[in-house]
């Protein structure tokens, strides 16, 4: 089978990888469709601490059993979508239901999405691997495991109907959180953001007041919109700690900040107390998901509540994913999605 790897900064690699082959509890999955996410962005452009070169990498896909080890619950010929990762199910961290925090969740992850095929191996097949229903396409499927990462941040910190929401960025997260707060019922839902076309499609998305960051800015007109006192809850999906840092002025008193963009690595920031204490601001963060999460994220995807169609800004073949990321790198699009040979 054929795949990509990472091999320098900026460098990808298609060539031919050694066949995988199912143990027990495990799947070979054929990929139908991979997406492109920020992250593979950032680990192509400058390299990942947890993705040491040479490495495969893509982590958001969906595909067709092609073989199944013993017990594993799956057949070959099912199409199925999943997500890359699962928690243990025996640490202090999945005793005490917080599974997104599991002592081994990241090291048993699994990447190379973009690929032929992708081997899941039994941890995941048992928790986070589940049947795709006809009427969703595989590249719809495929976003599971960035709307897993949106609704579990929204686990923490529920959207509750009717509430102003304020998104700050209008990346593919912002906007999965945007489809989110819709679906769940909030009331105005206001996005910031620097591209005008992104921007757009927030607001054909259903973003009530979107704001250019790059020639306005967003803090006199949140305060107009809600009679100066702040949003109710605010999702911060940059990753700008400067970002992260500004957030307190636009929440209300009591209001919610959710901090779910990562900022790079030892980056520090400071809050106003008084802010923090008196006016009884929350600030919370949120890192990847759980298996009730998928489960929910999976529900909407199958019931239509959330439409991801319209983050789709394109497709390539699997030899060309670096086109893809060129185009993300310039500022084109939201996320690609990436189809094999065949299974166009
Ligand atoms: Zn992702
Ligand atoms: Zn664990």
């Amino acid at each position: 089978m054929k795949g990509h790897l990472l091999t320098a900064p900026g460098r990808t690699e298609f060539r031919e990888l050694p066949s995988l082959k199912a143990g027990p509890g495990e799947i070979v999955v054929d990929i139908a469709a991979a997406l492109t996410c920020g992250t593979d962005l950032k680990a192509w452009r400058r390299g990942h601490p947890k993705i040491p070169f040479p490495s495969p990498f893509g982590h958001e896909f969906a595909g067709i059993v092609a073989a199944a080890g013993d017990g594993a619950p799956f057949r070959p010929g099912e199409a199925v979508m999943a997500v890359h990762s699962a928690p243990c199910g025996s640490c202090f961290y999945c005793g005490a239901d917080q599974e997104n925090l599991c002592d081994s969740i990241m090291e048993t992850k699994v990447l190379g999405a973009f690929a032929e095929q992708i081997l899941l191996p039994a941890h995941i097949v048992a928790r986070n691997v589940f049947s795709k229903p006809d009427h969703l396409s595989f590249e719809e499927a495929a976003f599971l495991e960035p709307l897993s990462c949106v609704v579990y941040g929204a686990r923490l910190q529920p959207i509750r109907p009717g509430e102003t929401v304020l998104i700050v960025g209008c990346g593919p997260i912002g906007l999965l959180f945007l489809l989110l707060a819709r679906a769940q019922g909030a009331g105005r839902i206001i996005v910031t953001g620097r591209r005008s076309a992104r921007l757009e499609l927030a607001h054909r998305l259903g973003a009530d007041t979107v704001i250019d960051v790059t020639h306005d800015d967003a803090l006199p007109t949140i305060m107009d919109l809600t009679h100066g006192r702040g949003a109710d809850q605010v999702i911060e999906c940059t990753g700008l700690p400067e970002v992260w840092e500004a957030t307190p002025r636009l929440v209300r008193k009591g209001g919610r900040i959710l901090l779910f963009g990562g900022c790079p690595s030892g980056t520090q920031v400071s809050f106003d107390t008084y802010r923090l204490h008196y006016d009884e601001i929350t600030l919370q963060g949120a890192f990847h998901f759980s298996p009730a999460a998928v489960a929910e994220a999976r529900q909407l995807l199958v019931d239509g509540s959330i439409d991801v169609s319209p983050l789709i800004s394109g497709r390539f073949s699997l030899p060309d994913v670096e086109k893809a990321l060129i185009s993300l790198r310039q500022g084109e699009g939201i996320k690609y999605a990436i189809v094999p040979e065949g299974m166009e």
